[in-house]
């Protein structure tokens, strides 16, 4: 080699080392989450997650994105996407691991943490792959509602098996959903499709939806309107008789990011499909949809939050500066560990939520708790992944801004999740509906919170000045996301004080409650224990 080409202080790839070993706060939350008999396969999901070959699959998935076949060669109309093998794959193993449909599978104690984690985990493989494997989950409670379309759906959607391609005698299918049109997406209500009764019990549905993701899928759930307002459809690809629904591509969306993934807008031109419900309940019905995928925004958004952490930690790991690696320099330590803190907040909110999931059948509590505790978590850890995706890519400096490094697909992935299944204002709006009409579900987030009442007394000090403040607080619309991120920071300090090291616990109660800290990451103060949060969160790797 020339003596110009000397490679220096570049930091290896991070590449094969465990995502899910490396990372304390979702094995402990995977263990009080009752779901330890999934450690031994979770561990094997974090092997291959943070593999190169894994990796490598991802870069190509989005940087080969998918492609839009309107019509075969004779000019029949197909409306078909056609995806790299990268894709095919990424989808294979996600189905194989059961991230679709594992708790529907299977009802045991600690299902659905489990699958929680391993979806945290896979996350940080590729995102865009894991749209239609959530929806594809989100579904199947709503299709059982409807016993006669649960029995001929859900053998396929809970399938271990992924088949690409749309055939009517499929051993397996995989479902999306279509609410938004070109009018508005938050607002449903104003929904233009209109769906006619045949008299056999099908629907035709005329119309367009101006975006639905995973246009592949063979079964999407849809809202049009009937004569007595919203319903929600039913709507194979593929029809009974074996030919195809009229399910026309229009164009694919050119995206910020989620690149790999498929978003789509789509017409219906008496399109054949069933009713879920009754008529005029179709947003109550689909609305069982779109919380479950909330949750996985917040599942989502914490693996997003620790993919990112970690390239920085590794990066400053390797990396020197002014005769010291970053890693030791006093002021990236308390970066670093700032960005630590968020992420573990958001990890164990994540699988707390999912362990409501998993108890809400059996305890009010736990109902009430999955049901304002996602809305929250959905708002709040949405609004900090763009935060976190850019501080981390600072991290790296320049080398962060360069797309091979990965930054930059997590820093245009980030946003996402904080729009789709109800932007920040409609979310902590829902937050303000339900503290409001269900006093109970209030009581019920504030016994969670009180939890660790003795363990901080700033949290302590901050629960009881909110209870004062709810009743007044719960009517003013404007103070919607003020009111919501001081809850969702009370559970995240709450749940850290429980079941977190002392460093952590006492660095986010400091920072997010007591303002001890300025606004910026790396602002911790100086009475924090930065060598613990850090030793915590970044330990195991291979550095
Ligand atoms: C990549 C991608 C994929 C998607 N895939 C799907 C899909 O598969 N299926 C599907 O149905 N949809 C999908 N969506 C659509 C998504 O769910 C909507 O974009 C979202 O619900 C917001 O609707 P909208 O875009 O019409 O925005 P609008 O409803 O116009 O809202 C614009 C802004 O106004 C705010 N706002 C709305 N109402 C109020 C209020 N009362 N007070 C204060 N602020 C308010 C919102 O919070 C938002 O910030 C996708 C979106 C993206 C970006």
């Amino acid at each position: 080699m020339p003596a110009t080409h000397e490679v220096l202080n570049q930091p290896p790839p991070l590449a094969d080392y465990n995502v899910f070993d490396a990372d304390q706060a979702l094995v402990d939350g995977v263990c009080r989450g009752e779901a330890a008999w999934a450690l031994e396969d979770l561990k094997q999901m974090g092997q291959l997650a943070g593999s190169e070959e894994w990796q490598y699959r991802a870069t190509l998935a989005n940087g080969y994105p998918p492609v839009l076949r309107t019509h075969d060669r004779f000019g029949n109309r197909i409306d078909e996407v056609e995806f790299h093998p990268a894709w095919h794959e990424l989808m294979t193993a996600a189905v194989g691991f059961g991230l679709h449909a594992s708790p529907w599978r299977e009802a045991r104690p600690g299902a659905h943490v489990a699958r929680a984690a391993g979806f945290l985990i896979w996350s940080q493989v590729e995102s865009g792959h894991l749209c239609p494997i959530s929806m594809t989950f989100a579904s199947i409670p709503v299709i059982r509602r409807q016993p006669e379309l649960a029995r001929e759906w859900e053998p396929r959607l809970v399938s271990d098996k992924y088949e690409p391609h749309l055939a009517l005698h499929k051993r397996s299918a995989l479902c999306g959903m279509a609410m938004t049109e070109k009018q508005g997406g938050s607002d449903v209500r104003a929904n233009t499709t209109r769906a006619m009764p045949q008299g056999d019990g099908a629907y035709q549905l005329t119309g367009h939806k101006w975006f639905c993701s995973a246009p592949m899928c063979d079964v999407f759930l849809i809202l049009a309107q009937t004569s007595a307002g919203l319903g929600c459809f039913l709507l194979p690809r593929i029809l009974p008789d074996g030919t195809r629904n009229r399910f026309l591509i229009q164009r694919l969306k050119d995206k910020l990011g989620n690149r790999s993934n498929a978003s789509s807008e789509i017409e219906l031109d008496g399109t054949w499909a069933r009713l879920i419900g009754e008529e005029g309940r179709g947003v109550p019905v689909i609305a069982e949809m779109v919380n479950a995928t909330r949750l996985d925004c917040v599942l989502g958004t914490a693996a997003l939050m620790r993919q990112a952490f970690a390239a920085a930690a590794h990066h400053t790991s390797h990396r020197a500066a002014f005769g010291k690696r970053l890693i030791d320099q006093p002021l990236m330590r308390s970066v670093l560990a700032d960005l630590a803190l968020e992420s573990e907040a958001a990890t164990t909110l994540a699988l707390r939520l999912a362990r409501a999931a998993d108890c809400a059948e059996v305890s009010e509590h736990e109902a009430h708790l999955k049901r304002l505790g996602t809305a929250l978590g959905k708002y709040w850890v949405c609004k900090r992944g763009p935060a976190v995706a850019a501080e981390a890519l600072e991290c790296l400096g320049g080398n962060g801004y360069v797309e091979d490094s990965g930054l930059p697909r997590l820093y245009r992935e980030a946003p996402l999740n904080s729009i789709w299944e109800g932007a920040g204002n409609v979310q902590t709006l829902d937050v303000l509906r339900v503290l409001s009409r269900t006093p109970d579900m209030a009581e019920a987030l504030l016994d969670e919170i009180d939890e660790a009442r003795g363990g901080d007394q700033r949290l302590d000090r901050a629960v009881t000045a909110l209870r004062q403040e709810l009743p007044r607080a719960v009517q003013m619309e404007g103070q919607a996301r003020r009111l919501s991120e001081r809850l969702a920071l009370l559970l995240q300090a709450s749940l850290l004080v429980r079941f977190s090291v002392p460093a952590v616990a006492d660095a986010f109660c400091a920072t997010r409650l007591d303002r001890d800290g300025g606004f910026a990451f790396g602002t911790l103060s100086p009475s924090a224990d930065v060598t613990g949060i850090l030793d915590r969160a970044w330990h195991q790797t291979k550095v």
